[in-house]
């Protein structure tokens, strides 16, 4: 499959570890075996917790396992006009409104006695139970949260599907509109500070960088049902999804960035070669 081009999108908030190596090495083998590409993509969208040092390290380790991507690299921060044009886009078409919810607002707003029904919870935490939803008009607020009216983008979409490559999931994975309804509901697409979110990023850019198949961890399964969401109000293409499973340590416990303890550069520094690596989440066979 000569067209396949997939990616590797590690946010510079923290090191590697051997998570983020699996889904890289999975990527990067997938790419090499079909004659694809394999591109990389900076997530840095959060400025508060990106640093320059980690995106350094990210390719000093990457270069370690034998990965190799095309330049130049995307890069989130220079992405911005890309996904304030989506905003401008929803805003106008009434799919986005202004809320101020704190955090504890909500919970206070949930906690509300509701005849025994425990709130429901999405890909981001408690469903958002609608306190600042209304069609607003006028101009789009700038430093604004901005959520997605959920019951108006299902007018839109309705159910959605994509396919889901891995083998233990393979096939046709629907998501209903009632689903999204009650098990995802308002999200924010564009949060203070940054101006985007991740999921409006990431589908902004996999459809930029023209990817086919988006490699990623298991853990983003209900993430990516939001994406097939906006992918369809943006108009933007769909790829294969293969959503490979996590590595766990010794106590079963996913990894995640802050278990520096689990972190590449510790391998690489008690003398682990690639090969160690790729023995250690699974992709070779020791002695190879
Ligand atoms: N930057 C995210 C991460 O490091 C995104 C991965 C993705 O969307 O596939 O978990």
């Amino acid at each position: 499959m000569a067209g396949l081009v997939t990616r590797f999108a590690p946010s510079p908030t923290g090191p590697l570890h051997l998570g983020h190596a699996f889904s890289a090495l999975l990527g990067f083998d997938m790419a090499q075996a079909a004659g694809g590409r394999f591109l990389l993509r900076i997530e840095d969208i959060d400025q508060t917790r990106s640093r320059p040092a980690w995106e350094a390290q990210i390719y000093d380790d990457l270069r370690w396992l034998g990965i190799n991507w095309e330049s130049p690299v995307m890069r989130q921060s220079d992405r911005m006009p890309a996904y304030q044009a989506a905003l401008d886009d929803l805003w106008a078409r009434g799919l986005l409104y202004p809320c101020s919810c704190t955090r504890r607002d909500i919970e206070q707003a949930l906690s509300a006695p509701q005849e025994g029904v425990s709130p429901a919870h999405g890909p981001d935490g408690p469903v958002y139970p609608g306190t600042c939803r209304h069609r607003p008009t006028g101009p789009r607020p700038r430093d604004a949260v901005l959520r997605l009216n959920m019951a108006a983008a299902l007018q839109i979409c309705g159910d959605t599907c994509f396919t889901e490559s891995a083998s233990d999931l393979a096939g046709t994975i629907t998501t209903s509109a009632q689903a999204y309804q009650t098990g995802i509901g308002d999200i924010v697409l564009a949060r203070r500070e940054m101006g985007t979110s991740y999921h409006l990023s990431v589908v902004i850019d996999d459809a930029a960088q023209g990817i086919s198949h988006v490699m990623r961890g298991a853990d983003l399964f209900e993430a990516t049902r939001i994406h097939i969401l906006l992918q369809r109000l943006l108009g933007l293409p769909q790829p294969v999804y293969h959503h490979h499973r996590l590595i766990r340590d010794d106590s079963g416990k996913r990894l995640a960035k802050r278990d520096d303890a689990r972190a590449l550069a510790k391998y690489r520094a008690e003398g682990a070669t690639p090969a160690n690596i790729r023995q250690m989440v699974g992709l070779q066979k020791a002695g190879m």
